[in-house]
Parts: C-alpha cells; sequence; structure tokens
C-alpha cells in the first residue's frame, strides 16, 4: 500500500469546505437546502474585472509569470496600502499567492517549524491550526469569549507567551465571529508584541467588509517597528466576490516575502496569470461595487440578527464585520430534536441540516464549542426561509 506521511494523516479536511459539499451533495440529489455553511459571497465577481481576465487571455497574457506576482499587481498593492493606511512599502515586499489561504501556508512554512509555537485566539478560521501544523510547529490556542466581545486582552497574549512563541495569528474582522478590534485594543496588543520577540500575521481578508462605526485597522502601522514583525494577508475573495479566481497576497518584511517567493516558486510557481489581471482591475477600476456588496451585507445583518433573536433561546450577538452570525445554541442541548439527540454543536449542525435542511458550521470546528457559525452571505429570501426552517426545527 502507498504511504501517507504523519503530516498529512494529522491534517483535518477543511469543516466549511466539507460543510458545503454536504450541502451541493443533498442538492444534485434533488433537495432544498438552506445552505449558511460557505463563507463565499453569492454575488458574481463585477463585469469589469471579468472583463479584464477575458481582455488577459485574448492579449495572450497566458504564461508564466514572476513567481510572486506580475510587476502591475504588486505596484497596484504597494497603492493600495498607501492610499488606505499610509503603509509605505515596496512591490519586493509583496507576493501574490492562489488565494489567501495559500498567503497563510506560505507564510507560515516561511517562518515556523518543528519545536515552534504559534498563537491562537479562539474562536479562529478552521484552516489555522491545521496549516500551522503542517509546517510541523504546534499552536497555542487563547480563549475568548462572547461576554468579552470576543477579544483577546494584552494580559491573555502575555500570559501565553513562552520561550518558543514564535508568531501570533490574528484576525480583525474575524470569522467566525465578526468581532473587528478597535486601533486602541490593538495598539494595546502591539505593544506586547513589541516587548517580546513576537512575530505577526495578520489576516485583514475581511477589511473591506466593516458595519455600523467599526472600522478595520491595519496592524502593521500601529507602531514603529511593527510592519518589521508583521506579515499583512488580504486579498480579493470576500470584497470582490473573487473566491474562485484564487487571489490573495502577502506584505510583510523583504527577507520573509523572499523565503515566501522561494517556497511559492518550488510549490506552485506563479498564480494563475488570468486572474491576477482581473485582481488588478479590481484593485485599480471603480469601487462602487465593493461599497454596494458591503450594504447589501449590511442590510442581511440586521435582518439576520432580527430573525434569530426571534428563535427561543438564541440571542445573536451584532457581528461588526465579516458576514457570519456566531450564535450559543447550548441551551439546546439535551433535548431531542428531529428525533435526534441534540449533545454538542456537531449533533446540532447535523440535526438542522437533515430535518430542517438548514446547513450550518459547528463552532467546535472553530476552536468554540456551544456555538454555530451562520453565513449570511446568501440572499435575504434564503435567509428568511432558512430562519422559518429553524424555527419550526427549535419548536
Ligand atoms: N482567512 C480567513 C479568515 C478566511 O475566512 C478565508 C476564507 N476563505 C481565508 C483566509 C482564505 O481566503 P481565500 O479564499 O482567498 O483563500
Ligand atoms: N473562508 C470561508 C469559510 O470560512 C471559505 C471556506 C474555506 O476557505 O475554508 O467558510
Amino acid at each position: 500500500m502507498l504511504p501517507i506521511s504523519k503530516m498529512a494523516a494529522a491534517v483535518q479536511p477543511s469543516a466549511t469546505l466539507a460543510a458545503g459539499a454536504k450541502a451541493r451533495a443533498l442538492k444534485a440529489e434533488g433537495k432544498t437546502v438552506f445552505d449558511f455553511s460557505l463563507g463565499e459571497p453569492d454575488f458574481n465577481t463585477p463585469k469589469h474585472i471579468c472583463d479584464a481576465g477575458y481582455k488577459a487571455m485574448l492579449d495572450g497574457l497566458t504564461h508564466y509569470t514572476p513567481a510572486a506576482g506580475v510587476p502591475e499587481l504588486r505596484k497596484a498593492i504597494v497603492n493600495f496600502y498607501k492610499k488606505t493606511y499610509g503603509l509605505e512599502v515596496s512591490p519586493e515586499q509583496v507576493i501574490v499567492s492562489n488565494g489567501a489561504k495559500h498567503s497563510l501556508h506560505n507564510a507560515l512554512a516561511a517562518m515556523v517549524g518543528p519545536g515552534d509555537e504559534v498563537i491562537i485566539p479562539t474562536p479562529y478560521w478552521v484552516s489555522y491550526s491545521d496549516l500551522v501544523q503542517m509546517t510541523g510547529a504546534s499552536f497555542k490556542l487563547v480563549p475568548t469569549t462572547e461576554a468579552n466581545g470576543w477579544r483577546m486582552s494584552p494580559a491573555q497574549l502575555k500570559a501565553a507567551l513562552s520561550p518558543r512563541s514564535r508568531l501570533l495569528m490574528l484576525n480583525s474582522p474575524s470569522n467566525p465571529t465578526g468581532c473587528v478590534y478597535t486601533r486602541q485594543e490593538l495598539e494595546a496588543l502591539a505593544d506586547v508584541v513589541l516587548q517580546s520577540d513576537l512575530g505577526v500575521i495578520s489576516d485583514e481578508i475581511y477589511e473591506k467588509l466593516v458595519y455600523g462605526s467599526a472600522k478595520a485597522t491595519c496592524f502593521a502601522t500601529l507602531r514603529p517597528g511593527l510592519a518589521e514583525r508583521t506579515v499583512t494577508i488580504s486579498g480579493v475573495s470576500k470584497s470582490y466576490a473573487m473566491t474562485g479566481w484564487r487571489m490573495g497576497w502577502s506584505v510583510g518584511p523583504l527577507h520573509v516575502v523572499k523565503a515566501m517567493g522561494n517556497v511559492q516558486s518550488q510549490e506552485t510557481s506563479n498564480p494563475s496569470s488570468i486572474s491576477q489581471y482581473a485582481t488588478l482591475a479590481a484593485l485599480e477600476g471603480e469601487q462602487q461595487c465593493v461599497e454596494d456588496m458591503r450594504r447589501e451585507f449590511e442590510a442581511r445583518r440586521e435582518l439576520i440578527c432580527r430573525r434569530l433573536n426571534e428563535l427561543p433561546k438564541i440571542k445573536c450577538p451584532v457581528p461588526e464585520g465579516a458576514f457570519y452570525a456566531f450564535f450559543n445554541v447550548s441551551a439546546h442541548f439535551g433535548r431531542t430534536l428531529g428525533g435526534k439527540k441534540i449533545t454538542d454543536s456537531t449533533s446540532f449542525c447535523a440535526a438542522a441540516l437533515e430535518t430542517a435542511h438548514v446547513n450550518l458550521v459547528q463552532g467546535s470546528a472553530f476552536g468554540c464549542e456551544g456555538y454555530v457559525r451562520l453565513s449570511f452571505a446568501t440572499s435575504r429570501e434564503q435567509i428568511n426561509q432558512g430562519v422559518d426552517r429553524l424555527a419550526d426545527f427549535l419548536k
């Protein structure tokens, strides 16, 4: 029998992608599913971006590019950080990868390995723990709670430090909680980072999807010297509805970006040339499309919170960013719903899918038992019908 490496044997399939696949399979069987599993905008990629991808193909821009991305796109990313946050970087400090997930992998692969420890506040996006483990490093989880707004305090960060600590993974706006740290809160964490020997991966992929008075902050800009310790990760998947184009990027200190480029050049070569030109159009074209989608997400946020709060024993905290409702369902543990005993978030989600055809993701996948995640990157009609089903299910 062919062997399976220790690394591959230890990797779990992505719980979010697995949940999405389950819904797809049920739909293929002709079943109606209210699918709130995947964090993926339901909008199509704006036309001017698709046109740019098509034009790139017709213009013959279909060859290998430099492994780290075409110079025009790296320059456009430099301009984006300068204009948006006043962060000054050179194009050599930017590397474009096959989605932000790949950017995270490259950043971790370039910076940590066996014996190193990575600090991850929980709840965290499902892939963080596996991506860390794939490098041979281990992770230390720092639990946050709904009561403290899903925020890790500087004291918690300090207490988590050990001689093996190498990196902190931050994600604001957060998947799954929707928490958006304020500038002051991040500055307090930055001070702990600067006092220790810690580096930071700041995953800012939901930076353009913030609501109400919440504001996204670019962590690297907060204190002098912080940019030298931070790799900032973002991309177009969420803000421009471009999940399938697989485009993410990292911005960081030159020596780290160079190392990431070496990893990438051996691993995947360049990301798709066509997607790179489409991303260039996304960054340099009109931005009204982003605002239109953000507004629709904001309206859906109001709708989903109002509807979920009408359900028995459910109280949904209002997410400040991203497009997820993350709420406690543990009051229903111990009940029998749809003929199934509910004991944890996994059995809750399984019963909701089987009985109500409502597809959610269990909180345990994000390191937070008792909760479930509902992606509201879907139509208001789906949201209303899906919550009606949930209401029947919980009766
Ligand atoms: N980070 C977070 C927090 C995410 O939710 C996602 C969602 N996929 C990613 C990174 C990866 O994005 P991409 O689709 O660009 O790989
Ligand atoms: N980030 C999205 C989610 O959390 C997409 C799925 C994935 O990349 O795992 O649902």
